[in-house]
């Protein structure tokens, strides 16, 4: 049956023409095809960017920026924490797994001070400041906050709690519209321009050129509506984003995503897997996914969450990503946000980042036991919860799920529930399976010759938990590794 859009490998004896010709040719302009081709560049190679919208930046540029870096970076330094590459190693094989990739993650702990100079080296700024609060980013300019819940249960008993998310300095900042993200990719952009990287856009990267070896030596994309033919004479790099948009690969492999809002941009369609997987490419980590949850970080914390049983499920004091992992793929995404009136008064009026996922309660009453019931929780299901819970907060503990003393307030009336059910949406973390030098392995564990990968169509340092700034840190991280690679060819 002949393929609906040709996704096999092109054999190089076919092409007539090739219309571009560079030594790395790098599919897609976001933050591993930057840091590819920067790479790339500095190595000695003619680069060339192929990227399917208008310009550079993808999902990176409308990131909030957040870069996870540690080991003891001068930022960190500055602001008086203490870290080493292997707290930050301890760290992340608890809370990326289970099933993180422990040579990558040893490989980037070792390698993230250089890289935060690298990223300084070429031009991205931060700002010397910590933000201390619950939120997802922070609402100001900061530079280092807190962005996997290394201070919250349990990863404070695993490794000494560290801030690692280092987020650009940006002006005007707009969560979610502009970030830090764009302050990231600008800079790095303007790099590769002046190391002579060129770059074509409105190009859809289709399908891999092989030669008579099964090396890959090209890439066929679309201009225009014209098929064109690029010639890469010593690697082709895979940096076009995760599958997040792809109904059909989510269905497959990350089914808990079906019909939840993408956390990502359209241009995410998967292609890169699938032009590799056509040549043989192994795969990691495809059900992996990264969960957005929409409640406001200053709320969460000053109540409790129960899921669909009226049952804490979640220390609320910990990273929201995990807060929206625990919600959506272990308790059904139920939940409700259990406040009195007090607390609720004193979050709304905290700083916030994310002022728009601040809803008005659903149900308010004098009572736990009305609560429960206009709630249509089974009798006496959120009482002993509430109960439980406000013995041991009396004297700041939380013995059953570890919120620190500091968030630990018995809750009091009147009492009100914010309906949280179904308030996800996600991208995918799951891809090809790379070397620590990203190259693409094929099913049979070795290398694929001339094709190396890296960003969200790969699979990086994250596999069963997430925090923020790992997907434009491993990205940036392993698209650098790429650009030195397919530059050797
Ligand atoms: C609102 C928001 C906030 C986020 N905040 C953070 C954060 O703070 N920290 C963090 O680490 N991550 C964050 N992320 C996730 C992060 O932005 C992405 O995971 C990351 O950008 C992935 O890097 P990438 O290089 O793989 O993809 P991208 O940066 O998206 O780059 C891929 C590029 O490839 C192009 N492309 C796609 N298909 C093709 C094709 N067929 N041919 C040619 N080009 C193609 C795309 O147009 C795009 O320009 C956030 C995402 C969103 C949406």
């Amino acid at each position: 049956m002949a393929e609906a859009t040709p996704i096999r490998p092109q054999p190089a004896d076919t092409i007539e023409t090739w219309q571009y010709e560079a030594d790395v040719v790098v599919a897609g302009y976001g933050i591993a095809g930057v840091s590819a081709a920067i790479e790339a560049a500095r190595a000695g190679a003619d680069v060339l960017v192929l990227e399917r919208t208008s310009g550079w930046g993808g999902a990176a540029a409308l990131a909030g920026g957040f870069i996870y870096l540690g080991g003891g970076t001068p930022l960190q330094q500055a602001l008086g924490f203490e870290d080493s590459p292997e707290n930050m190693k301890a760290f992340m094989m608890a809370a990326l797994g289970p099933g993180a990739d422990e040579e990558k993650i040893t490989d980037y702990c070792e390698g993230s001070v250089e890289h935060y100079n690298w990223l300084v080296d070429n031009g991205v700024p931060f700002k010397e400041s910590f933000y201390g609060q619950p939120g997802w980013e922070t609402p100001f300019d900061d530079g280092l906050m807190y962005s996997g819940g290394e201070n919250a249960a349990p990863f404070n008993a695993i490794a000494t709690p560290a801030p690692r998310g280092h987020v650009p300095q940006m002006a005007d900042k707009r969560t979610g519209e502009k970030g830090g993200g764009y302050m990231l990719m600008k800079p790095l952009v303007e790099t590769a321009e002046k190391l002579g990287v060129r770059a074509e856009y409105d190009m859809r990267v289709q399908r891999l050129i092989v030669d008579a070896d099964g090396r890959v030596v090209g890439i066929i994309a679309k201009q225009y509506g014209k098929e064109i033919a690029v010639r890469a004479r010593t690697g082709v790099v895979l940096a076009t984003g995760s599958f997040a948009y792809n109904k059909e690969m989510v269905q497959n492999y990350a089914p808990r995503l079906i019909g939840k809002p993408g956390a990502s941009i359209e241009e995410h369609d998967g292609r890169a897997i699938r032009m590799a997987q056509a040549l043989g490419a192994d795969l990691a980590h495809m059900d992996a996914t990264e969960v957005a949850f929409f409640g406001d970080p200053q709320l969460m914390v000053r109540g409790i969450l129960v899921n669909g049983r009226g049952q804490r499920y979640v220390n609320e004091d910990t990273y929201p990503g995990r807060i929206g992992q625990e919600t959506l793929l272990r308790n059904e995404n139920q939940a409700y946000l259990i406040i009195d009136e007090a607390a609720y008064e004193e979050g709304i009026a905290a700083d916030s980042s994310t002022p728009f996922f601040r809803f008005q309660p659903k149900w308010v009453a004098e009572t736990v036991e009305e609560l429960e019931s206009e709630m249509g929780l089974p009798a006496g299901a959120l009482v002993s919860t509430v109960e439980v819970y406000n013995r041991h907060a009396e004297n700041g503990e939380d013995p059953v799920l570890g919120k620190k003393p500091e968030w630990c307030k018995p809750i009091g009336s009147p009492i009100a529930a914010l309906d949280l059910r179904n308030f996800t949406a996600g991208f995918t973390l799951g891809g090809l399976r790379t070397t620590i030098n990203s190259e693409v392995l094929h099913v049979s564990g070795e290398p694929i010759p001339g094709l190396f990968a890296a960003g969200r169509c790969t699979s990086g340092v994250c596999a069963g938990g997430y925090a923020s700034g790992t997907s434009l840190g491993d990205g940036s991280f392993y698209g650098r590794r790429a650009g030195v690679s397919a530059a050797k060819g």
